[in-house]
């Protein structure tokens, strides 16, 4: 639809006439009281006049004519902005459909069961992405601090029978400053880690890391920190 424009005579009628309505807007409250009683009617008068001067009105009825003709042009455009994008939507809809019954053929199964399929993996890959933030979560709680002493490797009867000993292998990880030890012990018994230096098994502190301090207490805490997690 071509649009018409506001011719320019029209607006500088309008432009004029408003400025000066403004100028006489403006004396009004300076010429209050009995005294400018004269004055006041004159600029009231003027006022009037101004904007009810035939082609004043006329022009100002000329702009909304042509703001009502943008408004009507810009709703027309958007309604075919939207009819556009509706048609568009259905085409993918349909060749999503075509794309499915074809999938379907060649599977041999029906749409109904090609969509239930698809359903179970994006929920099967729901539950492993879910599994696997788990794991991270659980990974970074670990990871705040903390250290452990585990048996990694054992050799002889482990039993004191004949007065055989046998040898564990240890290995010390410290999660707060990476620091790593593996060393070997001889016992009748070897000691599974977890117990203490006090009663006699790994010759290093199972509670404290040899490097910077870190108590396996702190995994005790993550743990707890863990469960309110979940
Ligand atoms: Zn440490």
């Amino acid at each position: 639809m071509a649009l018409q424009a506001m011719s320019a005579s029209d607006k500088g009628i309008v432009e004029q006439t408003q400025e000066k309505l403004a100028a006489l807007k403006l004396q009004l409250p300076e010429l209050e009281g009995k005294a400018h009683k004269k004055e006041r009617t004159q600029v009231n008068k003027e006022i009037y006049r101004l904007e009810n001067d035939e082609a004043y009105v006329a022009a100002m009825k000329a702009k909304q004519e042509v703001s009502r003709a943008e408004r009507a042009a810009d709703e027309a455009a958007a309604e075919a902005t939207a009819e556009r994008e509706r048609l568009l939507e259905e085409a993918e809809a349909e060749r999503e459909r075509l794309l499915e019954e074809t999938e379907a053929d060649a599977a041999g199964i029906s749409v109904a069961q090609l969509r239930e399929r698809r359903a179970a993996e994006r929920r099967a890959a729901e539950k492993a992405a879910a599994a696997a933030a788990a794991a991270l979560e659980r990974e970074a709680v670990v990871a705040i601090g903390g250290m452990l002493v585990r048996l990694i490797g054992m050799s002889g009867p482990n039993s004191p029978r004949f007065g055989a000993t046998s040898t564990g292998t240890y290995e010390l990880s410290c999660f707060a400053c990476n620091h790593e030890e593996e060393w070997t012990e001889n016992h009748s018994y070897v000691p599974l880690t977890g117990c203490s230096v006090d009663r006699g098994v790994t010759s290093r502190n199972p509670q404290a890391c040899p490097q910077c301090g870190a108590s396996n207490g702190t995994l005790h805490e993550s743990a707890a920190r863990r469960r309110a997690l979940q």
